[in-house]
């Protein structure tokens, strides 16, 4: 059987988890750590280092070091390197293809496949770049699934009562709300919603900007610029927000941080968790509103939740906790692991595509609306958020124009009634309409999305029977051939690793060798 691992792609860290007797267990990395941080760099002599690795010396290497890569997936963002550029697939496979190498280490076999998961409001562009990043990186990626519902799937595997749950998940940059319904045999997402650029990145960057307001205060200088500073303030702001979810003040110590006139300058600065809290309110009352968009969309009242869980790391700060509880009025439970619960789930969901477990269903759901541009920038939705996956849907729409023999189908997702507000996922003609008066061809627009949530569309004159069909593949996307050049790349970049660390090991097993020659 093919061995199968369950990747939760987190901005900030990673975790990856495998089936063993029948239970998801966590793998820990090759340093000995159960997460790997999300971040990938490149040294000066050509090494690509990830996680650990390559944190430890982002202070020193600040332009060369990539983190948060998961907000610029499905963009047309790339990042260069002595002159290459890699696309934000590129890098995350470079994080997967460390999980599956940790993985296969620890399991002593070669893993081919995985279920990786993904924000439930992750947008298909988005959800196809994951995908892509996981064949980068050598994976066979059987499913793409919803990093709420794995929690779920993780925390309900195995439990007898039936109960309905809400997942609130407050990550590194994005925050996901969905409401559950466990059975023992199904599991069942009601409502999905959230904010794909909404995580714990947003409460460092406002403690950031205390800081760089205090040092311009106190210094008349700005570091915003300044690279190497940005980077040693990034890090000091996320180290401080960590100790303020457990103490009421937590101090800031950068010495040598700028070079002025008189000498170095130095940021000593002490945040207390009322401040914090003050600077970051806007994020925390940000996740109210798709609180209440899933409650609606399930049609349930705090109430009639049986549990909260809280899930991703940013639910640790105390004031997120507080809100929960205020909004749900329920006490959030704190019985699964945060960082871990999501590569769980992502494993058992992989133990059932496999056949290794039987006794449960998944049904998830689609987390955003999905039509057309009609004529004055109306936008007619063909499949409505929230439609149990896999679901395929059709409407019937005609010409605008008379004798028109074309139109041009612009496929759209999101909740807003003009088109221009929502998000084009791409455009394509349907040619060879026969010609009529308008108003009277009549062209079935079909939409399906499939169980990892990706997006296939249709569009056929029913009096011709001619049809166009594509894959949705938006502008940041990349094509088959540009993701088959990535997979050679990265093979070739493995392979030339591979190499070097065995020439490496040969040397220092010769050192050992010499030291013990000459000790005796
Ligand atoms: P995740 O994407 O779930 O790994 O969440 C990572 C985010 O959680 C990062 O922004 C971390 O800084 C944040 N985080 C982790 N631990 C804590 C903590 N104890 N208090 C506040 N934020 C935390």
């Amino acid at each position: 059987m093919p061995k199968l691992i369950g990747i939760d792609l987190g901005t900030t860290n990673s975790c990856v988890s495998f089936m063993e007797n029948g239970q998801a267990v966590v793998i820990p990395n090759a340093e000995g750590s159960r997460t790997t941080p999300s971040v990938v760099a490149f040294t000066k002599n050509g090494d690509r280092l990830v996680g650990t690795a390559a944190k430890r010396q982002a202070v020193t290497n600040a332009s060369r070091t990539f983190s948060s890569v998961k907000r610029d997936m499905g963009s047309d963002k790339r990042y260069t390197v002595d002159g290459k550029s890699f696309s934000p697939q590129e890098m995350s496979a470079m994080i997967l293809r460390k999980l599956k190498e940790d993985a296969e280490a620890y399991i002593g076999e070669s893993v081919t496949d995985a279920v990786i998961t993904v924000p439930a409001y992750f947008t298909d562009a988005q959800r196809q770049a994951t995908r892509d990043a996981g064949v980068i990186a050598g994976l066979n990626v059987r499913r793409i699934i919803n990093e709420p519902t794995s929690a779920a799937l993780a925390y309900g595997f195995g439990r007898g009562e039936p109960c309905k749950v809400m997942v609130y998940d407050l990550g590194g940059g994005t925050f996901d709300v969905s409401i559950l319904d466990i059975n023992p045999e199904t599991i069942e997402v009601l409502a999905t919603a959230g904010n794909n650029r909404l995580g714990g990145d947003d409460f460092d960057q406002c403690v950031v900007g205390w800081l760089l307001d205090r040092f311009r205060k106190e210094h008349h200088i700005d570091l915003s610029k300044d690279a190497m500073a940005m980077q040693r303030l990034t890090e000091a702001a996320e180290k401080a927000k960590i100790e303020l979810s457990a103490a009421a003040e937590a101090v800031i110590n950068l010495p040598f941080l700028a070079q002025g006139s008189s000498g170095p300058m130095h940021l000593e600065a002490a945040l207390t968790r009322t401040e914090f809290n003050r600077l970051t309110e806007h994020l925390v009352n940000a996740t109210r509103g798709p609180v209440q968009q899933a409650l609606d969309d399930a049609g349930l009242k705090p109430r009639d939740l049986s549990r909260v869980l809280l899930v991703g790391g940013s639910t640790r700060i105390p004031a997120v906790q507080d809100a929960v509880r205020q909004i749900t009025g329920k006490e959030p439970s704190r019985n699964i692991n945060p960082d871990e619960c999501v590569a769980m789930g992502a494993c058992l969901q992989g133990g059932v595509l496999t056949g290794a477990i039987h006794s449960i269903v998944l049904i998830d759901v689609t987390p955003l609306s999905l039509g057309v541009e009609t004529l004055g920038d109306v936008f007619a939705p063909i499949i409505d958020r929230n439609t149990p996956l896999p679901c395929r849907h059709s409407k019937v729409f005609t010409t605008a124009a008379n004798f028109q023999t074309s139109v041009e189908i612009n496929v759209l997702q999101g909740e807003c009634a003009n088109a221009s507000g929502n998000h084009s996922l791409g455009r394509f003609r349907l040619e060879g309409i026969r010609r009529a008066l308008r108003g009277i061809p009549q062209i079935e627009v079909s939409f399906s999305i499939d169980t990892n949530g990706i997006v296939h569309v249709t569009a056929k004159d029913l009096a011709t029977e001619r049809s166009q069909n594509i894959t949705i593949s938006g502008s940041g996307n990349m094509s088959r051939e540009e993701v088959d050049r990535a997979v050679r790349d990265a093979e070739a970049y493995a392979a030339k690793a591979a190499r070097e660390k065995k020439e490496k090991d040969r040397t220092a097993e010769n050192g050992v060798r010499d030291d013990g020659a000459y000790d005796a």
